[in-house]
């Protein structure tokens, strides 16, 4: 593998290789010095065209604990286009020649783009509506570390599925590993065909009690032209999913930013079957596990160059 922009790029193999790195990379991370010398002379460019917390804070930290340099260069998304202008950051980092660079851009395939400019490794961390194959990623590490498999699972995820790069990497990652899923929401977020996937998907949450996991999904006002539910408190009223929603033995994720009092209630977000501090948790040994699958085997450019 040579990047990762989609879950696609892994089989199950290859995503179990990733989550078996990553937990003895969880190790490092619980020790009083978190730093390994894996990555230490690359460079690592994170590259974030769009808001972000949890996954440019993981990044850098995973490449930091790699002991790789890391530049980390952040843009308001207006003020990018979607061609030159991107290309033309990518070939001016590439001056510094990057081991990879990691981007999250508000463009689906930005990350396909890049990928074709550069030599380095391209991770995709959310390209618009897509993918974002590292979240999935930690969310099944997340999984697998509290019930050992997702085998047979009956997952379901709910709400803005329409915006979501999220639910797409998630349906793929989730049934790779041979989990069951149905996705949930307002017809008007559901794409049309989404069943192509594979999944099942319910205009209601009538079934929801005979679910494993529920992966709750944040509204994403930020990519609504227009509106796609009445009213925010019906939309609350119908899919929220709250402590009366919950079947005590359900376990609740959810990717972050909560909308608190959307999507979720307040009283399920601070439930102990919430696994959402658990999933940021991951991210840093799950990140630090794909910078290594992608960097460690492969020699640094100029060396490829001598050889
Ligand atoms: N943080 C996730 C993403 O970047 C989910 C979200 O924003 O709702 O896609």
């Amino acid at each position: 593998m040579n990047h990762l922009i989609s879950i696609d790029d892994l089989d199950r193999a290859g995503i179990e290789r990733i989550l078996d790195r990553a937990e003895s990379f969880a190790e490092v991370s619980g020790r009083d010095i978190k730093k390994v010398p894996a990555l230490r002379g690359r460079t690592i460019v994170n590259l974030f065209y769009e808001a972000s917390t949890r996954t440019s804070s993981s990044f850098e930290l995973a490449a930091k604990r790699l002991s790789a340099d890391v530049v980390s260069i952040r843009s308001a998304g207006s003020s990018v286009d979607k061609g030159e202008s991107l290309r033309d950051t990518v070939q001016t980092l590439s001056a510094y020649d990057p081991a990879a660079i990691v981007i999250r851009s508000p463009y689906a395939g930005a990350a396909q783009l890049v990928a074709r400019w550069t030599d380095a490794a391209v991770i995709n961390a959310g390209d618009g509506k897509h993918e974002h194959p590292t979240q999935a990623l930690l969310d099944v590490f997340t999984l697998r570390q509290r019930l050992g498999s997702l085998e047979d699972l009956n997952i379901w995820i709910v709400g803005d599925v329409l915006h979501s790069r999220v639910a797409r990497s998630d349906i793929l990652a989730f049934q790779r590993m041979g989990a069951s899923v149905t996705v949930c929401g307002p017809p008007t977020l559901l794409p049309r065909g989404i069943e192509a996937l594979g999944c099942a998907a319910s205009p209601t949450l009538d079934g929801i009690s005979e679910a494993d996991v529920i992966y709750v999904l944040r509204m994403q006002h930020e990519r609504m032209q227009e509106s796609f539910v009445p009213s925010l408190r019906e939309y609350a009223e119908r899919y929220q999913i709250g402590l009366g929603r919950l079947q005590p033995n359900q376990l609740l994720m959810h990717p972050g930013p909560v909308n608190r009092g959307v999507e979720l209630s307040a009283d399920a977000i601070d439930s102990p079957q919430a696994l959402i501090g658990q999933q940021v948790k991951a991210g840093v040994a799950v990140r630090m596990a794909v910078l290594y699958e992608l960097l460690a085997g492969r020699p640094a450019a100029h060396m490829a160059v001598a050889a």
